[in-house]
Formats: structure tokens, sequence, C-alpha cells
């Protein structure tokens, strides 16, 4: 009976992957792959987390099942981490998840199970797995204006004339920081103007944080969901360790929700759990078990932070690094938004007519909406990727 399946649709990266690997150029580069690298191409292990599994390992004493709710000192950790002293400890709950994407995809699982739950409001663009999780987990999506790739910059006019049309109980997916695909992030006004609206229109914030330290540092990029977290009644959030720990293979993340504590935050945690466990069951606990016990020690917390930050001053230097390239290749300041982006993406607002000739002519490699990673671009291919792009849009 397996010839009974129709294709699902293809996945842009990880056909963009395959594509890369397929083309015999020794010159190629890629810049499509969502990970950070350094200036030779490589994804290390980072330093204070080697020095965490390795303490880990020699402390640990049994591999039985974790609970269904992960690592509890590890969530509780991240929680300090997203929210510090925003929201009391009483009034989060939340769990292990098998990275980011996993708990997107519980608390929409919890989301969808609610009768008086509505739509999703979801921005566009963003990260490519939003809507497909959203709609299997039987949520009725509808997007908002968020971007306008003429000027690289947020359409908040836009954006608030949208979420005006949201209605009491929809929910509104926002990303943290690092808005993924575009790069262009709220300020914190605009947070505060997008929470009073939340709050008077009796909507629930959704808030995926998958970056947290990769824009302006780690307390700066969660100013917006602190923010938002003091001024709305209840919220969901999920986060990932994906990239800031540089776990990605290791599946680490957490779902929360937040609320009063005798407004149904434990028996919506009880669904997210079973959520969980109709779906992998327990979440694995190598790479939770070494952020947390890197988080409870003083001297690796404060080794991780300064490796983080030396990776976000790379990513900084990246960016001014290709604005000065692009204005001089191009003869314009076209792309100087480049520069004001925040994380590992920036949505250049080029074709896909002109992402494929880029991919043909200067081996430049990025996936057909144009996202470019940032974080991957090596100093010695600037010269090319400038003068790649400065013929397409020729
Ligand atoms: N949310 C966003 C916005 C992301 O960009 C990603 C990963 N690229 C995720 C969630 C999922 O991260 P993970 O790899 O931890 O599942």
């Amino acid at each position: 009976m397996f010839e009974n399946y129709k294709s699902p649709a293809p996945d842009v990266i990880l056909e963009l992957m395959q594509q890369f690997r397929a083309d015999p150029r020794p010159e190629k580069i890629d810049l499509g792959i969502g990970v950070y690298k350094t200036g030779d191409g490589k994804t290390p292990v980072m330093q204070a987390v080697k020095d965490a599994e390795r303490q880990y390992i020699e402390q640990e004493q049994t591999k039985a099942y974790l609970g269904l709710a992960g690592d509890a000192d590890f969530v509780d950790r991240i929680r300090t981490l997203v929210l510090d002293d925003a929201v009391s400890p009483d009034c989060v709950r939340g769990i292990q998840t098998v990275g980011g994407g996993a708990a997107v995809r519980l608390l929409a699982d919890m989301l969808a199970a609610n009768d008086k739950c509505g739509r999703i409001w979801i921005p566009s663009p963003t990260w490519i797995n939003h809507v497909p999780i959203s709609k299997a987990a039987g949520l009725e999506v509808v997007t908002y204006t968020y971007f306008d790739p003429a000027t690289g910059q947020i359409d908040f006019d836009g954006m608030l004339d949208d979420l005006g049309k949201a209605e009491a109980n929809d929910i509104v997916l926002l990303h943290g920081c690092c808005h993924n695909p575009t790069g262009a992030d709220l300020t914190l006004e605009q947070w505060r103007a997008t929470a009073a609206l939340i709050a008077e229109r009796g909507l629930l914030p959704f808030v995926d944080i998958a970056y947290q330290g990769f824009g302006d540092g780690l307390e700066e990029d969660a100013a917006g969901v602190r923010l938002l977290a003091g001024t709305v009644p209840e919220m969901v959030i999920s986060t990932s360790c994906s990239k800031n720990f540089g776990v990605y293979r290791d599946r680490v993340g957490t779902a929360m929700i937040i609320g009063d504590p005798g407004a149904g935050i434990d028996k919506a945690r009880e669904v997210l759990l079973s959520a969980g466990r109709v779906n992998y069951s327990f979440p694995p606990n190598h790479g939770a078990a070494t952020i947390s016990l890197l988080l409870s020690d003083p001297t690796l917390t404060s080794a991780w932070k300064s490796e983080l930050d030396e990776m976000r001053q790379r990513i900084l230097g990246n960016r001014e690094a290709l604005a000065q390239t692009l204005r001089s290749a191009t003869n314009s300041d076209r792309f100087d938004f480049v520069r004001g982006h925040k994380g590992m993406f920036s949505l250049l607002g080029l074709s896909a007519e002109q992402i494929t000739q880029l991919r043909n002519e200067a081996a430049v490699f990025m996936p057909p909406d144009g996202r470019m990673n940032i974080a991957a671009i090596n100093e010695a291919d600037l010269d090319v990727i400038g003068k790649g792009i400065a013929a397409v849009i020729r």
C-alpha cells in the first residue's frame, strides 16, 4: 500500500542542502542552512558546553527515563534566563521539550484542544515550520503583515492594522528576538504598543524565542518578552537552546505557560504533557542535563556567556562588513538595513529568480525567499557575495 502516498511538499532548506552538496564548484558558498558558523565554516561545540558535558558524564548515575516534564531544574533555569523576574515563578508552568520545534508543536496542540481558542495569527514571513505545525495541530492560521521587503524594515502600521482585526481568544505568534527569516525585530516601543493591543483585544500571545543572545545580548533580547509577560494575564512561550548553546542535534527546548495560579495553568500543563506523551513519550536527557549543570555553575555560566558574546560580535562584524561591501558593490544604500537587523538572518528582498541567478552565476546558495545566514559569511567570500548580488539586481 505504500505506493498510495503523495510526496509531501518539499522542504526548501533540505532541498538547498542537497543542491549545495551536489554542486561540483569548489568555490561554492553556503549562506542557507540556519546554523552559526565560525570564520572557517565550522559549527563547533562551545567550550563551556563541552566542559559541562564532561562533568555531567562523570556524575551521571542512571539512564532510566526522565519524567514526562523532563528536568525540572533545567526548565527553571531557562525560565529565569528568559523571564528573569518579569513574572512570579508561581505564575509559570514549564516542561522540557525536544528542541524549540517540539515546544511550538506541543503548545499548538494544547491550544487547539481548548474550545475557547480562536485562530492563530502568524507573521508574514515567519520560520518555515510555524504554519505547517499550527495546521498539523488543527489551528486555523491567519497571517499578519510584518515585513516590508522594499525597505528591509518592519511594516508596523500594517502589523497593528491586521492585529486590530483579531478577536478575543485568538492567538498571536511573535518572535521573541532575532526574527527568522527577516532579521527585523520590534523595538521596545513597538513591543509596548503590541502588548497594549493584545491586552485590549483579549488575545493570547505565543512567543517563540530561539536566538536569545544573538541580537543585542541575553538580557536585551528578552526585554520584549518580559515586557509582554508583565502586561498580559496569560501567555505561552517556546524556547530553544539549539543556537545559544550550540546543541542543535541534542534537541533541547522548553514550553512555558504563564497565567494566574488559580486560572487553570496546572490543567493546561497536564494537556501539554499528554501531548508529549502521545507524540514522543519522554524528552531526551543529555542536552538539558548538561545545560542545567552549566547554568548552575557560575564559572561555566560566565565562560558560556563570553563565548556567546563572541559569536554575537562576529555576527555584528559580518553585518557591518556586508553592509559596506554591498554599498560599494551596488553603489547604493539599498542594503544598509542589514546593519540594523538582529541575529543570524537577514531577508535581502531579492526575488526567487535573482536567488537562482546568484546560485548559478556566483555559486552563492540561499533559500528562495532570500534569507541570508549572516553568521555563515566568511570574510574571504565577501567580494564574491557583493559582486554576485550587484550583478543580479542590475
Ligand atoms: N523557532 C524558530 C523561530 C526557529 O528559527 C527555530 C529553528 N530554526 C525553531 C523554533 C526550532 O528550533 P529547534 O532546532 O530547537 O527545534
